[in-house]
């Protein structure tokens, strides 16, 4: 399913006193099976363009394309439960979302009130409890009895038992240690390689976006500056630090590895044909 937004402008309390522009003339083009990241300093509208991925806000300028829904700006919106199916969102800290006694419940409550039968969302949470590394044995236990990283996990769970064709990963990293982050990072990224599933991975980490995803895209101040490949956008230094962002690590090491291997083989080359 691809997602388009075009010209997105949104302002929060509008027409109040208190009314405030977050989002001006933004284009993000999210073509379907690709992992792309959005990336940018805080304030810059992460979370509210993430917002408007399943419509939980609605523009007030230009249009939103979700799949075959078209959400413009201005126009009365009725049907939004399918697009909120099909785009799940895992937001920040999702553990805090965590709210039945047992994991079970809490993974089948999202499927059974899409009209989902009880039997068919307990086959799903057995499955998708797996997928996301956790025993079956869980499932009976209080979301409440479990370590932050198996908390994170359940409700990774719960996205997954809507049977989204996207999932939004808002900042899912944000507050575990190096090891739960990388873990959690190559759970999504393999989840993404083997149902080709479209990920969108809201972030401030310019390191998991080149690591990790396809396509990116730059925001600052409200607006969507740069989109396109990560390693092409992140090797544009001087474009980069218009926008107060620094070369990532990974993109820096790859570049002195290639420099060295090119200059050896070139060595390697001027003594052959010595
Ligand atoms: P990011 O996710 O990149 O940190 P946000 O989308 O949260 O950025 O914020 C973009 C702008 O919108 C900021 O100036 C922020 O202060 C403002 N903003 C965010 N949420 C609200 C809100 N609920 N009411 C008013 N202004 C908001």
């Amino acid at each position: 399913m691809d997602i388009k937004l075009q010209e997105i402008g949104y302002s929060y309390a509008k027409d109040t006193p208190f009314e405030k522009r977050a989002l001006y003339e933004v284009n993000i083009d999210i073509e379907n099976g690709k992992y792309h990241a959005i990336i940018g300093h805080t304030g810059s509208g992460k979370s509210t363009v993430l917002q408007h991925l399943n419509a939980l806000l609605k523009p007030t300028e230009g249009q939103i394309q979700i799949g075959e829904k078209v959400i413009v700006a201005g126009k009365k919106e009725k049907d939004l439960r399918e697009v909120r199916q099909k785009v799940g969102i895992v937001f920040q800290f999702p553990e805090h979302q965590l709210f039945e006694e047992t994991v079970l419940k809490d993974i089948c409550f999202g499927p059974m009130n899409f009209g989902v039968s009880e039997e068919d969302a307990q086959k799903r949470a057995k499955h998708f409890i797996q997928m996301v590394g956790l025993d079956e044995a869980i499932l009976e236990k209080s979301p409440f009895d479990l370590s932050g990283g198996q908390m994170r996990r359940v409700a990774i769970a719960g996205v997954l038992a809507m049977e989204p064709e996207v999932v939004v990963l808002d900042e899912p990293t944000a507050g575990l240690d190096p090891r739960g982050r990388q873990e959690i990072m190559e759970l999504f990224y393999s989840l993404h390689k083997e149902r080709n599933l479209t990920m969108i991975l809201v972030t401030h980490s310019m390191e998991d976006a080149a690591r990790y995803a396809d396509e990116m895209t730059i925001m600052h101040e409200g607006r969507s500056v740069m989109q396109g490949e990560p390693r092409k956008l992140f090797s544009d230094a001087q474009k980069l630090a218009e926008y107060r962002l620094e070369v990532p690590h990974i993109i820096q090491f790859q570049k002195s590895l290639e420099a060295q291997i090119g200059h050896n083989l070139g060595k390697l080359c001027l003594t052959e044909e010595e």
